[in-house]
């Protein structure tokens, strides 16, 4: 197989559409980075875009203490680069960068790609998917949660030619998000895990205008490709497959689905279930992830990976971090880390396995604001509020002053007020936390990112 780099910088400057300002038009040019300049290198292009840059006195630093790195730039700033780097000016470092990236994928015999979006479940849906097709293929998926169009360059930069499957994660904040992702790397095969709430507000503040958003998944496939929708989920099903000429694959738990699960089990470690009467388990807490597991076992048999494989595959996957992270904490408490972002949806899906992980104990919800939700703040934490009553959740804890609603409609719900408090520090909380509970609690934290609930966690961790 032909391996991609070296190219030359004369080579580079043409695939990107850029002239070269300073530099050997024969310099080896070896890897390209599209964010971090501490990575410059000999060898290494980097596309320096100062519309996304927050901090260009670190970049500069970071330039200043390398050399011999080839450096991207719009018009007028060619001079402001510390000597020793070579220079390619183009007229916009980004629409560069997606030209490299294409190049490449060109490049690397134009791998399949496979493209997850959905309002709650993306990064786990796609680690389960990679990790099922990595017992067959070599798999490139996405890093970490960068599931944003202007991160689409920085994934194909590590694509090699040995990859033979692409699996990419699609976030979205608003209209034409998914569409531009999509526009780029044409998925064959599309999983919507389900439609909520989540981002909401950028859109109107209506689940109708997220389905809008979300449709562009199935518009954006490649002609004859595959959707991979959630049969259960009530928002999924105002997606319109009218003009949509591929296949229709299904996945769910109480609708008929193609993939159907059946004898769902839950036990301390995980979940087992059945799919057509083969067993299945997977690591990780929650009904929501049965769902999220039944979408890559639909993948995993579109892309004929054996069913042992698959099995193997979703026995060994890795969850990311602070999704329903179990923790040891001090005075015997479980600590259920599910702090990485928070929309009522996936709220609502975390407190039903704190009810489940907690039978028997005294079961704590630590809850904070969650942001993004428009005109469906409101009511987006009181329905959580009230499933926090309806469940008989031991005791209420809320931070920041969205959250205080959620409080106020447990309380209304029928939840002693003796058991809910609302904080406004995490200094606060987390003294009571360590102070006011029995022994052997089991607490789950849960708010948006911006909250940034684990330093509340921090402190209660068992060393
Ligand atoms: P984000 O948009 O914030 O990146 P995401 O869609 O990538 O999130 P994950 O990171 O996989 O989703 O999970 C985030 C949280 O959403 C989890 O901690 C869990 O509480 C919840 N969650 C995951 N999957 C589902 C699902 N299928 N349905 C409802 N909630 C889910």
């Amino acid at each position: 197989m032909t391996e991609l780099y070296p190219i030359q910088m004369k080579q580079l400057a043409a695939i990107i559409g850029g002239r070269i300002y300073r530099g050997s038009p024969r310099k080896a040019i070896r890897s390209a980075i599209q964010y971090s300049s501490k990575y410059v290198r000999p060898g290494v292009v980097f596309f320096l875009d100062p519309k996304k840059i927050k901090n260009m006195a670190a970049v500069m630093r970071n330039l200043r203490a390398t050399r011999a790195g080839c450096i991207v730039v719009p018009a007028g700033w060619e001079h402001r680069i510390p000597a020793g780097h070579a220079v390619i000016r183009v007229s916009d470092p980004f629409v560069a960068a997606l030209k490299l990236a294409k190049w490449q994928y060109v490049q690397c015999h134009q791998p399949m790609v496979i493209g997850v979006t959905g309002s709650c479940g993306k990064s786990t849906t796609k680690e389960m998917i990679a990790s099922i097709l990595m017992q067959k293929y070599r798999t490139l998926k996405s890093w970490a949660n960068n599931n944003v169009f202007s991160c689409i360059p920085s994934h194909f930069f590590r694509l090699r030619p040995s990859h033979q499957v692409v699996v990419l994660e699609m976030g979205m904040a608003n209209f034409g998000n998914i569409r531009s992702q999509c526009l780029f790397s044409k998925p064959s095969i599309g999983i919507i895990t389900n439609v909520g709430r989540a981002h909401a507000g950028k859109l109107g503040s209506s689940v109708e205008n997220v389905a809008r958003a979300k449709q562009e998944m199935i518009d954006g496939l490649r002609p004859g490709g595959i959707i991979v929708l959630n049969a259960d989920d009530p928002g999924t099903r105002k997606l319109s497959l009218r003009r949509f000429q591929g296949k229709v694959v299904t996945f769910g738990i109480y609708r008929p689905a193609n993939v159907r699960a059946q004898n769902i089990r839950f036990t301390r470690k995980g979940i087992s279930f059945e799919v057509n009467s083969t067993p299945y388990f997977i690591p990780v807490w929650g009904t929501h992830n049965v769902y999220n597991a039944l979408a890559a076992i639909a993948v995993g048999r579109l892309m004929k990976v054996p069913t042992e494989s698959i099995r193997r595959g979703l026995r060994s996957f890795t969850p990311p971090p602070m999704r329903l992270q179990p923790l040891r904490g001090i005075n015997g408490h479980t600590l259920i880390n599910d702090a990485y972002n928070a929309n009522p949806d996936s709220m609502i899906a975390g407190l039903k396995v704190l009810k489940k992980i907690g039978a028997g104990r005294t079961t704590v919800a630590v809850l904070g604001d969650m942001s993004e939700l428009g005109r469906l703040t409101e009511s987006g934490h009181r329905e959580v509020g009230r499933e926090v009553a309806r469940l008989q959740i031991s005791y209420l804890f809320t931070i920041g002053p969205r959250a205080r609603s959620i409080a106020a409609a447990a309380k209304e719900a029928g939840m002693p007020g003796s058991r809910i408090r609302s904080f406004s520090s995490g200094m606060s909380l987390v003294n009571h936390l360590r102070h006011n509970l029995p022994a052997g609690s089991v607490l789950y934290f849960k708010a948006s990112r911006s909250m940034k609930l684990e330093q509340c966690i921090k402190p209660l961790r068992l060393r």
